[in-house]
């Protein structure tokens, strides 16, 4: 294993700076550049110790800061391995110097998230943990803060274990009564069978369903606006927001790329955009918009589909309701210019499965009762606080695909499918538990989690 360094500290000027080292060669390489002012040889500090000294270039003696030295011993470091903390003045030129001299002395450069990488090959992190340490780095709000450091604690590794072991019991006795008919051994019961795999299919089920009311929380309802012009939808966007975002105008088609912003509505927190109107446009420019308009329109969690409720549904109007019936997402139809007295006719929209409420963006009236459609859509009630909700979509995916093997798996033991079938299936299921926590991942995942952490972590 090579030693490896990096700055672990925003590359900016600050108070303070840590240039980390972490390797077999941390400690002679901090003992070439860093001298104690009370003398003591580096090689002789003991883990958990810091010295205050001098940080010297050996090449040519040069004082290059007055800075203090933490030495940890392997196995009692962040890394597992011996590590060697810098911290300096928070100078972008001393910082780079320190670095630079470390690179000199016998480290290599650390790349994205080595240290946190090196951490789970030591064994000192599980994967699930390594990821939620970039979410505690990343969390903006108290919410995910304790959602992330539950799951830094183990939480979610100790649920999703406690699914794989019920799963290993029943494959180990699956296994044994396959393999060895002539043992005598007790009979799978076909309902002990369901039974484990209903609790286990529920428990992922739940942590699923947390994971969706979760990021609700952390990151807001993705919410598009939708809407052919002039119906008042950047009016509804201002509203919300409670202040001018998007341009306003008279003239149709005027908001011609989609503007995002986020808008607090009750508990919940809805990330906006504002989209070109859905229709045909002529002009080039506009175009792009209303294609990405449409792909937004895919991608969001919720529409809120604005009407002009003061005029007749024409048939852009109906070409939004049916594109919208189409991609079945959660929807809320609001008719807008209900100061102007409503002249639409409402059968258009039944049988859209939509909340339909009549709103006046322009004076506010109607607001409370979109922010209780809203809330009735997404309410975060049920959210327990405490779960450990999935830091990413890596691992959100393979509790999915766990789930789905599950079912199979369920489906065919009620069927009356061969064990052999049915031990298949189950087994497909811990591999992809066991891909969640990082007990069985291949590089290629792992380079992938770990790419995504910042140099220095
Ligand atoms: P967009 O093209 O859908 O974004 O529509 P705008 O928000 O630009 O609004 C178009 C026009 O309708 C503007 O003149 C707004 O002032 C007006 N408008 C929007 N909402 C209301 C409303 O609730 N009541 C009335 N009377 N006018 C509105």
């Amino acid at each position: 294993m090579s030693t490896v360094c990096a700055v672990s500290t925003p590359l900016a000027e600050g108070g303070l700076a840590v240039i980390r080292i972490s390797g077999p060669d941390a400690i002679p390489c901090a003992a070439k550049i860093f001298k104690p002012f009370n003398g003591t040889p580096v090689p002789e500090m003991n883990g958990y110790t810091c010295a205050y000294g001098r940080v010297i270039d050996p090449a040519d003696g040069r004082v290059v800061d007055d800075a203090m030295l933490t030495v940890f011993r392997a196995p009692h470091s962040y890394t597992g391995e011996d590590t060697a903390e810098i911290s300096c003045h928070g100078g972008v030129y001393i910082t780079k110097s320190i670095l630079r001299l470390c690179l000199a002395n016998g480290c290599s450069q650390a790349d994205r998230g080595e240290f946190t990488k090196r951490a789970f090959v030591n064994g000192k992190l599980s994967l699930t943990q390594a990821e939620s340490v970039m979410e505690l780095i990343s969390a903006k709000g108290e919410q995910s803060l304790r959602s992330a450091r539950l799951t830094r604690e183990g939480r979610l590794f100790q649920r999703i274990d406690g699914v794989k072991q019920q799963l290993i019991t029943l494959l180990g006795s699956l296994a044994a009564w396959v393999d060895y008919p002539e043992e005598d051994l007790p009979a799978v019961e076909n309902t002990a069978l369901l039974k484990t795999l209903n609790t286990a299919s529920s428990e992922l089920e739940r942590l699923l369903r947390d994971f969706d009311s979760g990021m609700v929380l952390r990151t807001g309802i993705d919410t598009v606006i939708a809407g052919k012009p002039n119906v008042g939808k950047s009016t509804l966007m201002n509203t919300l927001l409670g202040y001018e975002r998007s341009i306003v105008t008279e003239a149709a088609g005027t908001t011609r790329d989609v503007i995002e912003e986020t808008a607090r509505l009750g508990e919940l927190e809805l990330r906006l955009s504002d989209t070109a109107g859905i229709r045909d446009a002529e002009d080039a420019v506009e175009k792009l918009g209303v294609s990405r308009a449409k792909k937004r329109l895919r991608e969001c969690a919720l529409v809120i589909a604005v009407f002009d409720t003061s005029a007749e549904l024409d048939a852009e109007d109906r070409e939004l309701l049916a594109l919208l019936k189409e991609l079945g997402k959660k929807l809320i139809i609001v008719l807008n210019k209900s100061d102007l007295g409503a002249s639409a006719d409402r059968s258009a929209f039944e049988g859209m499965g939509a909340e339909i409420l009549e709103l006046s963006a322009k004076n506010g009236e109607g607001l409370p009762e979109l922010t209780a459609a809203v809330g009735k859509l997404f309410g975060a009630k049920d959210y327990d606080a405490d779960s450990t909700i999935f830091a990413n979509e890596r691992q959100k995916r393979c509790a999915e695909a766990a789930l789905e093997r599950l079912r199979a798996a369920s489906e065919a033991a009620a069927l009356g499918e061969t064990l052999d079938a049915v031990t298949v299936m189950i087994d497909a299921a811990a591999s992809e538990l066991m891909e969640l926590t990082g007990e069985r991942i291949t590089e290629a995942v792992a380079n992938e989690v770990f790419s995504k952490f910042c140099v220095g972590k």
